[in-house]
């Protein structure tokens, strides 16, 4: 074995003890016991039981004052508090109505963990706007949130949703189900995308949400976009504001706090950016093969050494000037100078069916919503490095794949492309889906073969979108920002933008969309925007 992986190993496990005794100490100083209750059924998801079984035991392992009872769910308890399926964990029932149906493993555990300190301190750190909102909630909500292990996205939503029912016992009741011991709720949830939520059997959000946007869901019963504080937001001075969390953001932070440059970095959504959707990334130097969401928490844990991270804050808006004011979901901030990092996304195939079945076959996330369809058929849609990822992705994990590319013949890399062939997956040439069609799921899709200007149809389960991205440039058009004739912001060799003191770094200027490029512009812009706070370089010209 090579010394540095031995090297690796070592470090790896002393983190991992570190962070055990500092879990342990955490559970330590608790001020409130949590009696749990496990109910099982033998021969019912089995698995699942041994999975909460052995969670629940390596946390009390840790310590005492977390006490676990175990029964049949043919115990009359069972009844008293109506749990129906196995297995299911009660948190501290005769306080809380929290449950928990499937094992909480994955993505999924660290919520737990969450979950039970906050409990034990009775201590969910909930901000004043979003208690606001809560405390309004005056009639029962009666809240269920679907999820998987391997979904990045919904720790962030169940969270949101345990604060609420933390606070609010009286009024807030909350199940946490996981799709994969829980087919047949998700089935009949038609919840065929994680994290999607309901409440009074009303679906409230579909993804994750910010604390804010989750509660004013929550008490609006439908999904909120936009939150908007009721009083003056809190103030924040810094040197740099930086707008994104991905690759980009997070290398500017660590290179402008490291420069002496006050920083702080928002992100709306899970930190990482199109990282965290990443099933496998196999070209970031250091790593022969890293999943996404392992890579993003090495980033995250690297860049929080350095920089403050305002993590579910949307920047809505900004005015250049000296100094430049922002204003987020959350707050106020005044910066000197200003980094718009806020990469790309999905973009979408604009055909009827789309966006109504988005969430019940519609999919731009194979990592989150691929174990939703093991064993099922799928297409792919698009042609380049994403399609032929996701499709290996759903491969991999049983899922049967069609790709359907429009021309013929596929902008990948040629080195996936090689794989795609290898494994024997399916690809319909010079195809456009025109139609995505059923009633409450994706039931079929209309094609339209160009060359011989034929259309059929294709039964399919579900519909995987991955034709390309759309640079994030709301905030770059409000401001003025000169664009590219592609939309991407222009700027100079040095990620300067036509309004002095507003920058950019990564996906959302163009170029190659890559993890090591948009790390790379990060680093680059942090170091010119330390070299023009102290010469600025709009005055000399
Ligand atoms: C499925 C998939 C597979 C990929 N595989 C690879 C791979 O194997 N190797 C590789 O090198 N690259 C890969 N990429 C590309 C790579 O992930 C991107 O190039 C990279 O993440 C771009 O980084 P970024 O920081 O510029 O932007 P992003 O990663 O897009 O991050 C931008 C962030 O800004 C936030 N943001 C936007 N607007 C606002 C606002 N107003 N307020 C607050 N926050 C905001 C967004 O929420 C987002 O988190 C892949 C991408 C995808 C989607």
């Amino acid at each position: 074995m090579p010394n540095g992986l031995q090297m690796d190993e070592s470090t790896k496990q002393a983190m991992l003890e570190q962070a055990q005794a500092q879990l342990a100490s955490v559970f330590q100083n608790m001020n409130n016991d949590i009696s749990l209750v496990l109910f099982t059924s033998p021969g019912k998801n089995d698995l699942f039981s041994e999975g909460s079984r052995q969670v629940i035991r390596a946390i009390r392992e840790m310590t005492p004052k977390i006490d676990l009872r175990e029964y049949d769910l043919s115990h009359e308890l069972a009844q008293k508090w109506n749990v129906e399926h196995a297995p299911t964990i009660l948190f501290d029932p005769e306080h809380y109505n929290i449950r928990w149906l499937g094992a909480p493993m994955g993505e999924e555990g660290r919520c737990f963990v969450e979950t039970l300190i906050m409990m034990g301190y009775r201590e969910t750190n909930l901000n004043e706007e979003s208690m606001k909102v809560l405390q309004k909630i005056q009639s029962p909500r009666d809240v269920k949130i679907f999820v998987s292990p391997s979904c990045p996205y919904c720790p962030q939503q169940v969270v949101n949703a345990v604060k609420a029912a933390i606070e609010k016992p009286d009024m807030v009741s909350l199940e946490i189900i996981d799709i994969q011991a829980n087919p047949e709720l998700a089935d009949r949830y038609s919840a065929q995308s994680v994290p999607m939520t309901f409440a009074n059997e009303k679906m409230i959000a579909q993804g994750a949400q910010s604390e804010e946007l989750f509660m004013v869901s929550l008490e609006k019963m439908e999904q909120q976009t936009i939150f908007i504080p009721e009083s003056d937001a809190e103030l924040i001075e810094t040197d740099l504001l930086i707008v994104g969390g991905g690759p980009a953001g997070l290398t500017a932070g660590i290179y402008a706090v490291r420069s002496g440059m006050q920083t702080a970095v928002v992100e709306r959504g899970p930190l990482g950016g199109q990282i965290a959707t990443t099933p496998i990334v196999e070209n970031y130097p250091g790593f022969t093969q890293v999943g996404g969401k392992t890579l993003v928490d090495i980033m995250v844990n690297h860049a929080l050494q350095y920089v403050q991270i305002f993590q579910g804050e949307d920047v809505l808006d900004v005015h250049p000037g000296t100094p430049i004011e922002i204003k987020t979901s959350r707050r106020k901030f005044l910066a000197k100078a200003l980094l718009l990092a806020t990469g790309a996304s999905h973009s979408h195939l604009e055909v009827p069916g789309e966006t109504r079945l988005s969430g019940r076959g519609v999919s731009y996330c194979s990592t989150c919503d691929g174990p939703l369809f093991k064993g099922k058929k799928v297409v792919i849609v698009g042609g380049g490095d994403s399609a032929v990822t996701e499709a290996l992705h759903l491969y991999n994990i049983g899922v049967s794949v069609t790709l359907i590319h429009r021309r013929d013949s596929l902008r990948a890399q040629e080195y996936l492309t090689k794989i795609l062939f290898q494994n024997k997956i399916p690809v319909l040439w010079n195809t456009e889906v025109q139609e995505i069609r059923g009633d409450e799921r994706v039931k079929e899709i209309l094609l339209f073969n160009s060359k011989t200007k034929e259309t059929s149809t294709l039964e399919t389960d579900g519909v995987f979108i991955a034709v390309g991205y759309t640079p994030a440039v709301e905030l770059a058009k409000k401001l003025g920002l000169e664009l590219t004739s592609d939309g991407y912001i222009k700027k100079d060799s040095r990620h300067r933008t036509n309004i002095p003191g507003i920058y950019s770094a990564g996906d959302v200027e163009g170029g190659y969309k890559q993890i090591v490029t948009a790390a790379g512009q990060g680093s680059e812009a942090a170091m010119t925007i330390f070299e023009d706070l102290i010469n600025p370089y709009w005055t000399k010209k």
